[in-house]
């Protein structure tokens, strides 16, 4: 992997140390499910933050448009917003994970985790840490001189369809491919699954395509499809002029008391910020978590009758 910094970490990148675990949820099966248009407000300002495709016009070129907010679109653009690109996810319908019953292998969860409350508290992050949403569909994608053109069906509630130009894209559109047609990249037919080849760390073979978790053909478990959006994001920054070390916050004095400047895309906090964080985190996280999620179950959208109610709505 390309390294734009010189900046050699002597200690062990171990160093991300591990936060306290959330006290186990309340894991009670046999709560009725209940129907609720919106989605928790919580202390964190947790519900995402999502743009109008006027206001995406208006903004003009974006540095990477994520095609797809599920779990690897949505890690991915923490990455690339936290590394200072201006970063639009166009994301059309809902991450396959909201079908889960109970996520019980994502890390850090030890009692797992409601799948809605998870896609939740994904897309807030994203935002907090400076995503744009748009709620599109995309349906063309078209390489340019100097980067793409990334098209939308209109919808409803806001009009026409609408473009957006970008310097580069991350497809994490499980599990759409059609989009891609028109490019020179390479489609596995799989039945009714299609999947966009890659290399290793996510590249296509156009230059600043990217591809993400599921349609990179990756494990179908959230885990991975979350390390390879960070991985296809990390790519791109790394291939892209920007600075940038690794994203890691440090302890004040990490770096510096080592004679170090402090290397790009890292951050030294003091104590002071470190509790404040900590609070702030503690209080958002005790939200989150201090009631069941009011989504509904869903099931498999193919199943035509669904005594319980968990079909999707029309
Ligand atoms: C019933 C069920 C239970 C599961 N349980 C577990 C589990 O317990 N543990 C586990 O690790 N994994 C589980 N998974 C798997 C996990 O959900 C997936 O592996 C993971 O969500 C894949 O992430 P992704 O980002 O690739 O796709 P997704 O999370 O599905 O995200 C893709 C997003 O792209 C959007 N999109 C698609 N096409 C377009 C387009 N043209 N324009 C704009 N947006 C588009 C989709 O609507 C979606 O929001 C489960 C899956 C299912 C179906």
């Amino acid at each position: 992997m390309p390294a734009n910094t010189d900046a050699e970490a002597t200690d062990s990148a171990a160093g991300a140390e591990a936060t306290d675990a959330p006290a186990d949820p309340d894991t009670d099966t046999a709560d009725a499910p209940t129907d609720s248009a919106a989605g928790p407000e919580t202390a964190a300002g947790s519900t995402a933050r999502e743009t109008s495709a006027a206001a995406v016009a208006a903004d003009g070129r974006r540095d990477v448009v994520i095609v797809g907010g599920g779990v690897a679109g949505l890690t991915a653009g923490v990455f690339t917003a936290r590394a200072g690109f201006d970063t639009l996810v166009v994301n059309d319908g809902e991450s396959i994970l909201r079908r889960n019953a109970h996520l019980e292998n994502f890390p850090g969860f030890p009692a797992g985790v409601n799948a809605r409350l998870f896609a939740d508290m994904l897309e807030a992050q994203a935002t907090r840490n400076g995503c744009d949403l748009l709620a599109r569909r995309v349906t063309a994608l078209r390489k340019t001189d100097d980067g793409f053109v990334v098209g939308t069906e209109g919808d409803g509630a806001d009009g026409e369809p609408t473009t957006v130009a970008a310097d580069r894209v991350v497809a994490a559109s499980w599990s759409d491919a059609d989009y891609l047609d028109g490019l020179d990249v390479e489609i596995r037919d799989a039945g009714s699954k299609r999947y966009l080849g890659s290399d290793d760390l996510g590249r296509t073979s156009v230059e600043g395509l990217y591809v993400a978790g599921r349609l990179a053909e990756r494990y179908h478990q959230a885990v991975v499809a979350a390390g390879h959006g960070a991985q296809t994001a990390l790519t791109l920054i790394h291939d892209s002029d920007a600075p940038f070390y690794n994203d890691w916050v440090t302890p004040e004095g990490y770096f510096t008391d080592r004679g170090r400047e402090v290397p790009p895309g890292c951050e030294e906090i003091d104590e002071r910020e470190r509790r404040a964080r900590e609070r702030e985190s503690m209080a958002a996280m005790g939200e989150y978590f201090s009631e069941p999620h009011p989504d509904r179950q869903r099931t498999h959208p193919s199943l035509v009758d669904d005594d319980v109610g968990r079909l999707p709505e029309e």
